[in-house]
């Protein structure tokens, strides 16, 4: 599909969030267990006054239509359980997603245990989607406590990654957890959640450029 690059800033595996999305090992857990994913084209609306969430758009490539970004979100009860992808509610079919490079080579590997079941699988997930769309909110998210709310996602994204990567990473590697991994990961992995906490809500709130030729007139 082509886009109107004028009209939005496209968003593919060259963008360093879908990049990170591939390369971040820890995950993997978000993905095969959660089934949280990332789509494989964003676009964002390049004008409007709309912070960043209400200008991200997710195309659906089989049937063209743009839906909003915050279709799928925590508080729509849609930010996890996608395996398969982004379910298209307006045609049915699935918005492809960009899958986590570890994730990959996994269900590679694994694929003689649970190919016997995929279609099976597939199709179970498939009769449960339009459900989860009945009562899609898309509504700006409440702004109060955003001080609050950044600190605690940073923090849950920072344990989150911390228990990922320091604890079950290395247990389902087989490989020995060591005091000293703990004693940097705890930091580490502090500082990285703060960030990303932070960086989401200046991305999430960022408004897009002001029309100019709309103000001149
Ligand atoms: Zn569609």
């Amino acid at each position: 599909m082509k886009y109107d690059k004028e009209k939005y800033k496209i968003w593919n595996w060259k963008n360093p969030v879908i990049l990170h999305w591939i390369i971040n090992p820890g995950l993997v857990i978000n993905e095969l267990i959660f089934g949280q994913t990332i789509p494989k084209v964003m676009l964002i609306e390049r004008e409007g006054k709309k912070p960043f969430y209400q200008r991200s758009l997710i195309p659906c490539p089989h049937c063209g239509t743009m839906h909003s970004g915050l279709k799928w979100s925590m508080k729509n009860k849609t930010a996890f359980k996608n395996w398969f992808g982004y379910y298209c509610d307006n045609c049915k079919e699935i918005i492809p997603v960009q899958r986590n490079l570890t994730a990959l080579i996994i269900l590679t590997v694994t694929f003689p245990i649970w190919g016997w079941f995929r279609k099976i699988l597939k199709q179970n997930w498939l009769d449960k989607q339009p459900d989860r769309y009945k009562n899609i909110n898309l509504e700006i998210p409440e702004k109060k406590n955003s001080t609050k709310n950044w600190l605690k996602s940073g923090l849950f994204f920072g344990i989150f990654m911390f228990v990922s990567v320091v604890i079950i990473y290395p247990l389902i590697k087989g490989s020995e957890i060591t005091s000293k991994s703990i004693l940097i990961g705890i930091p580490l992995w502090l500082i990285c959640g703060l960030v990303w906490g932070y960086t989401n809500k200046i991305l999430m709130n960022k408004k897009g450029k002001e029309n100019k030729d709309h103000n001149n007139v």
